[in-house]
């Protein structure tokens, strides 16, 4: 894997960092120790400025480089969160806390962007300033949109953002992106159907909420094949639906639930307001009550087209034409990165980590080998959009 050489020479450092962030994982917000290890190892960079306690416990790092600013100010953001799942990988460093493992790469993540500050820092090699931000609660929580919420886009002056994920689906260093929508929202449908409970064998003094909930789960699986635009991507999935205790009683209420994945705001919307004129005009034909809850996710990521057309010249230039697809499929799956994309333009791309279990399953672990490369992929990000003049 072709990468910049004085990278490699700290790789080996790079995979102690690694194993360490694996062994000591932690969830949403409280990134403590994670934090705190990431500001140790900063401060032996010599980076110039370090600022903690952003969403809890996320952390920016400022370097300075050579000359006046061009006006343009990198941010290049890694997630540092795992998940409340049990590892069974069974790896000498596997997590030392019961039921909290990193199966997403973030502690990849967080290694390749403390790679990236120790190179930045000794090499300089790039005008203006670079803000390096380590966010907690990627998984959930939305620890991208707290930090932007924070204000670190005005505060350290940020005119374009840059972040990466490892993937399964790729060969080792292959990177991968799209302009545009990159990742969908998520977001989530509780519809609470109350009638009037009572004797099974009695039907006519009860109203019953499990009918009205099977024309509301039937009326919704038209939302998409007859009020959606076919040539857009939307998923509007019910996925649970409860009700009825016994044999020989009518409850009072029964549940439908489910899933929204959208790439597009206004489609967004037409989902949302299909789904609560669907459930409440059902409910009545029903002579039933719908209570509906819509709750938004995190929104769809969008790629900025020119920025992303940047990133791929990029990423060409370390790892070879071959190995860049610059016009991936879109992912049905979410990124709270979207949170600051909706803040400033940049870029999301997949760096291919090679075949093994997939983020999420509890034998995942991240390859340590693609460090490297993704170190140098963020360097020349900064390189390159912010020459020496
Ligand atoms: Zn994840
Ligand atoms: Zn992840």
């Amino acid at each position: 894997m072709p990468i910049i050489n004085r990278i490699g020479n700290f790789a080996e450092d790079m995979k102690i960092w690694r194993r360490h962030l694996h062994k000591h994982p932690e969830l949403e917000f409280e990134c403590h120790k994670t934090s705190a290890f990431v500001i140790e190892q900063l401060k032996e960079f010599g980076v110039d400025e370090i600022h903690d306690g952003i969403a809890k416990t996320g952390v920016v790092a400022i370097i300075n480089g050579q000359g006046k600013s061009n006006g343009t100010t990198l941010g290049l953001r890694a997630d540092m969160d795992a998940l409340p799942m049990q590892e069974t990988t069974g790896l000498d460093y596997q997590s030392s806390y019961d039921g909290k493992m990193h199966a997403c790469g973030h502690d990849g993540h967080t290694t390749m962007l403390l790679g990236a500050a120790r190179y930045l820092a000794e090499t300089r090699n790039f005008s203006g300033k670079v803000a390096l931000i380590f966010q907690p609660a990627e998984e959930s929580g939305g620890g991208a949109g707290v930090m932007v919420k924070e204000g670190i886009m005005e505060r350290f002056d940020i005119t374009e953002v840059y972040a990466m994920h490892t993937s399964t689906t790729a060969e080792p260093g292959h990177i991968y992106t799209i302009p545009g929508p990159i990742m969908a929202a998520v977001d989530t449908f509780e519809i609470t159907v109350t009638g009037v409970g009572g004797h099974a064998a009695y039907p006519q003094e009860s109203i019953d909420p499990l009918a009205a909930t099977v024309g509301i789960y039937s009326a919704i699986q038209t939302i998409i094949s007859r009020n959606h635009d076919p040539l857009k991507d939307a998923v509007c999935a019910v996925t649970q639906i409860h009700g009825g205790t016994t044999d020989n009683v009518i409850d009072e209420k029964a549940f439908i639930g489910g899933t929204i994945r959208t790439f597009d705001i206004e489609v967004r919307e037409m989902i949302f307001r299909r789904i609560r004129e669907i459930a409440e005009r059902q409910a009545e034909a029903y002579s039933c009550k719908a209570d509906v809850k819509l709750e938004t996710g995190y929104p769809p990521t969008v790629n900025d087209p020119g920025k992303t057309r940047f990133a791929i010249e990029v990423a060409r230039e370390i790892v070879g034409e071959a190995a860049v697809d610059g016009e991936t499929g879109i992912e049905l799956g979410a990124e709270d990165f979207a949170f600051m994309l909706e803040e400033r333009p940049g870029s999301y791309v997949f760096i291919g980590q090679g075949k093994g279990p997939g983020v999420h399953n509890p034998n995942f672990n991240f390859n340590d080998e693609i460090s490297p490369v993704g170190v140098s992929y963020f360097v020349r990000l900064v390189e390159k959009a912010q020459p020496v003049a």
